[in-house]
């Protein structure tokens, strides 16, 4: 991740805590203080408003009667009460039945109804009888809603240049409290009544309102904060798993998506598909129109694949110009094809640059009984190297652009990956050894060069042949240690002959293309060569045609410092691929090796004749010496003879062999 997304996700983190917790703690004090106000609110329109006042005064109240009663008779009991309460002329006494003994009112209601009887703590309060309604009902209780509709009634008919609108009452009711007194056989009431005015309602719903507002900024505040915080955390994911060049999806996420796909949505009907998408040469691409464009163009190929890829799939770019997909398809065979047609539509992204592309597969096909717990452990990451790993096994074959991973594959893995982790080692314990294969003249017969091919000898998989590592190692660069391994191993026996009077056979040693990216490589070979002080014109550099399709002018410049120090050049595989006769024309050549294929079959034998007598004739004209390779059979030695061939190289003669057995052949022929 770059420098500026780590600052903009640091920022994120600072940013998201502390005013989520203030808004928190400002919402929870609004709802503390609107739950306090709603209980108020309503217990202020029960009839008990003043419950507290009433039960002072009730308490009191029976004190009092108490305190008389125990001394005196009823009536003084009574005396005192009217005394007491003066004008008001709002107590009563019933017996235990609730038969009225002493009252001041005409209309005292039936204290025994239970019904009307609303019991607040432990005290009955009982609603008076309104003369007035026509069934003599009165309520004790009043909803907020029914007030709130009897405000509004009175409001409709309101003057409000009047400030008495305010003290409009809305509603009104009497009823009595039983006083609770330790007199057996006496029970003791007690009036009193409660008005709500229209000022009460009013300020309750100013009080609603403000406390309303006050629950709505927090809210809305912590609705904001939600918002952003889920944009904040959309923006965290985005950098976590952006691609710094295309901008699109980077690999980590491919690699969780990928997983959450395969567990979440793989079901018996489809195949998914994991894919190896790789462009070809994208390294010359840069080369050729500069890095910029090659960043321009993986983005374009972003965006196709953005649109080519559909629900329950998904892609991202692994690393320079290699991409991981998963695609999901009915069947292996339609992978295939979506995939073919994907390739053709890709090298149309840029127009009027010229690039092809190739990939591997590896299918995931639908089976029954995968259990969610085995999706969840399948590695994508390695899957995806077997998929790449597949497409590396076509290695620009011709016609060839995709390439299904199975099993001989993973054996060839199994087996890279051995070679690569037993390499170094194996140079250190000196398992590989200079082997060298006699050149002879065909028509003297005699020994007049050789090759030096190494082998592997293992001591667990015994004698490896070239074919098995040297692939192996030119893509992983270790070819060059083998390369130099190999100068100092023929150098060395070059030196021994030398110093053992025995005849110099001249060597050529194998030097591969990975080599010529070295500005200092013919000096860095001398040094090799100088160092066992063996004779540099014994020593032959053989390149093999590939070598020859890199950096032109430097390959010129090793060349002919190479020649400069007296070694001689060899073309080897002359004639397989793509020949660039430009290349003899140009580059200080000094023998000419035809390829062994020249010498294959048996289909277009007199053609393929007539191309070797014409390059034989091509190369003596340019002064170059010809090596036939490959050859087995003795009417071929023959026709090479008769075109005036240098030297054969061939099974005819003798298959490579140890430094003892060769040393013993140049010893007979003396
Ligand atoms: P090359 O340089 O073209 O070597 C010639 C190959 O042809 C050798 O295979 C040799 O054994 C084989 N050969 C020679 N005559 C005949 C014949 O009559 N019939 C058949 N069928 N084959 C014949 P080898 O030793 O397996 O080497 C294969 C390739 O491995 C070499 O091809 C060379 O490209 C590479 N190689 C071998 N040793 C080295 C090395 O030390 N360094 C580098 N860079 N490459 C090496
Ligand atoms: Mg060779
Ligand atoms: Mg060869």
């Amino acid at each position: 991740m770059g420098r500026q997304n780590k600052q903009k996700m640091k920022k994120c983190y600072k940013k998201s805590i502390w005013p989520s917790a203030l808004l928190f703690i400002i919402f929870l004090g609004s709802c503390v203080g609107l739950v306090i106000l709603f209980v108020t609110a309503f217990q202020g329109f029960l009839i008990d408003e003043k419950i507290a006042d009433i039960q002072e005064d009730a308490a009191n109240l029976g004190r009092m009667i108490e305190f008389r009663m125990q001394k005196n008779n009823l009536s003084d009991a009574v005396s005192s009460l009217e005394e007491y309460m003066q004008e008001e002329n709002d107590v009563c006494i019933t017996d235990e039945n609730y038969q009225i003994l002493r009252s001041f009112r005409n209309h005292v209601p039936d204290f025994k109804r239970v019904e009307n009887i609303t019991i607040f703590e432990s005290y009955r309060v009982v609603p008076e009888l309104d003369p007035t309604q026509a069934n003599g009902e009165q309520k004790l209780l009043i909803t907020y809603r029914e007030l709130l509709k009897r405000s509004l009634n009175a409001l409709e008919h309101s003057n409000f240049e009047d400030p008495r609108w305010l003290e409009e009452p809305l509603f009104h009711t009497n009823y009595w409290v039983e006083v609770p007194i330790r007199l057996p056989g006496y029970r003791l009431y007690y009036r009193d009544s409660v008005t709500i005015f229209q000022k009460n309602v009013f300020y309750m719903n100013v009080a609603i309102l403000v406390e309303l507002l006050l629950l709505a900024i927090p809210t809305l505040l912590l609705f904001m904060n939600v918002v952003s915080s889920v944009a904040m955390q959309k923006r965290m994911v985005h950098l976590l798993y952006q691609d710094p060049v295309t901008g699109g999806k980077n690999w980590s996420y491919f690699l969780e998506r990928s997983k959450k796909i395969l567990c979440q949505l793989w079901n018996t009907k489809h195949t998914y598909a994991i894919v190896n998408l790789h462009m070809i040469r994208y390294q010359d691409y840069c080369a050729c129109y500069g890095s910029k464009e090659g960043e321009e163009l993986l983005k374009k190929i972003d965006g196709f694949l953005k649109i080519s890829i559909g629900r329950g799939e998904t892609f991202a770019r692994f690393a320079k110009a290699d991409f991981g997909l998963l695609l999901r398809c009915a069947s292996p065979q339609q992978c295939e094809k979506r995939l073919k047609k994907m390739l053709v539509e890709l090298t149309g992204v840029k127009k009027d640059k010229m690039m092809s592309f190739c990939a591997g597969i590896y299918l995931l096909r639908p089976a029954a009984n995968w259990k969610r717990m085995q999706r969840r452990q399948i590695d994508i990451d390695q899957i995806y190297h077997f998929a790449s790993a597949a497409r590396g096994t076509m290695r620009g074959k011709e016609g060839e652009y995709i390439k299904i991973f199975d099993q001989q594959i993973l054996q060839e893995q199994i087996w890279k990956n051995k070679v690569e982790e037993t390499m170094e080692a194996a140079l250190l314990n000196e398992e590989f050894q200079l082997y060298l294969q006699p050149k002879y003249h065909p028509v003297t017969e005699k020994i007049v060069g050789a090759e030096a091919l190494v082998r592997w000898i293992s001591p667990t998989d015994g004698m490896i042949p070239p074919n098995r590592f040297i692939p192996i190692f030119e893509e992983n660069g270790f070819i060059t240690k083998l390369d130099d391994y190999m100068i100092l191993a023929v150098a060395k026996l070059q030196s021994e002959w030398k110093i053992q009077g025995r005849r110099q056979v001249p060597i050529s040693v194998n030097i591969s293309r990975v080599n010529f990216v070295k500005e200092d490589l013919a000096e860095h070979i001398c040094h090799l060569v100088d160092s066992y002080g063996a004779d540099h014109a014994a020593i032959e550099l053989e390149l093999t045609e590939s070598a020859f399709f890199g950096n032109k002018d430097l390959l010129q410049k090793i060349l002919k410092e190479l020649k400069m120090y007296g070694f001689h050049i060899s073309m080897d595989d002359f004639g397989a691929g793509y020949s660039s006769l430009n290349s003899l024309k140009d580059l200080p050549i000094d023998v000419l090796k035809l390829d062994m294929d020249f010498f294959r079959g048996d289909g277009a034998k007199q053609r393929g004749e007539i191309v070797v007598k014409e390059t034989i004739r091509l190369a003596k004209a340019l002064h170059m010496k010809i090596v036939a390779e490959g050859i087995e059979r003795k009417e071929q030695v023959e026709f090479l003879a008769e075109q005036g061939c240098d030297m054969i190289q061939g099974f005819y003669f003798a298959k490579p062999m140890p430094i003892e057995e060769f040393n013993e052949r140049v010893e007979r022929e003396l």
